[in-house]
């Protein structure tokens, strides 16, 4: 039987999801034992337009370019995954939608003229079909693993889309909203971390972008009763998963009520 073949593509990112792959350690070993892998640039494979059963895409959508690169590789792939909150959202770089992008290159570059950008960073769902969001910043590598595991069993693997709260109180951390009156967004973002900044005492930003059914007029009314004001509470919003449309919504309706 032969295996499935697998290919990881870059756009506009930091390579962090790459690297969460990377780090995989022994189950990376077991995964090269299990699928071909065709083209992952983070570790020296190269053949970007093999034709694959699984695709798995990292980055944002930022030029012209790589909108002919990803139609291609839509073309190429049976199956195809966007990972992290550059391809399912835009990514923290998606924070210059909301300014014009024109402007900000003509006041820091030189010559702004030699830098083929677009106006907008989007995600990967904007431009082509896709099968599986796995959001986070950077993905979790449990994630990962389950939905290549799921793919070669021959099912769908598993949305998460319950709230960063659930996992919370499963591993039974005290809620820092409620003991603490930290800021949490816990109870509008995506479960996949395992509760990662609040077992460590920390308030989670919103990096797994919003949960199913996130009541974000609920969660700012909260937010505004810790004492955050009107940018503070904004930004919560308008951050890593600021391309998100309920994130967006939420922080554009907070940017603009006064
Ligand atoms: S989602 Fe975060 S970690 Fe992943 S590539 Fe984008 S910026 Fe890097
Ligand atoms: S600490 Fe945050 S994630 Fe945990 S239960 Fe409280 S609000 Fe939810």
């Amino acid at each position: 039987m032969s295996k499935a073949s697998v290919a990881i593509h870059k756009f506009s990112s930091c390579d962090g999801c790459q690297l969460a792959l990377l780090n995989l350690g022994e189950p990376l070993l077991q995964l090269a034992e299990l699928v071909d892998i065709h083209h992952f640039a983070e570790a020296g494979v190269l053949d970007e337009n093999a034709k694959v059963d699984i695709a798995i895409i990292e980055g944002s959508i930022s030029t012209a370019h790589d909108i002919a690169r990803l139609d291609k590789i839509r073309e190429n792939s049976r199956y195809l995954m966007s990972i992290g909150a550059c391809a399912t959202s835009g990514g923290i770089q998606a924070l210059r939608n909301m300014a014009d992008t024109q402007q900000w290159m003509a006041d820091i570059y030189a010559t702004p003229a030699v830098i083929d950008s677009l106006d907008n960073s989007t995600a990967i769902k904007n431009h082509v079909r896709v099968d599986l969001e796995l959001w986070g910043c950077p993905i979790n590598q449990r994630q990962i693993l389950l939905a290549l595991r799921a793919l070669l069993f021959g099912v769908l693997p598993v949305d998460e889309h319950d709230k960063v709260c659930m996992e919370c109180k499963r591993q039974q951390n005290v809620c820092l909203m409620v003991t603490k009156n930290e800021p949490c967004m816990g109870p509008v973002t995506r479960t996949g971390c395992g509760a990662l900044c609040p077992s460590v005492g920390r308030d989670c930003y919103g990096c797994y972008g919003p949960a199913e059914k996130a009541n974000t007029q609920a969660m700012a009314n909260r937010l505004q009763g810790l004492g955050l004001v009107k940018d503070e509470l904004a930004r919560r919003f308008l951050f890593i998963n600021s391309g998100a449309d309920v994130f967006h919504q939420q922080g554009i309706r907070l940017q603009e009520n006064d």
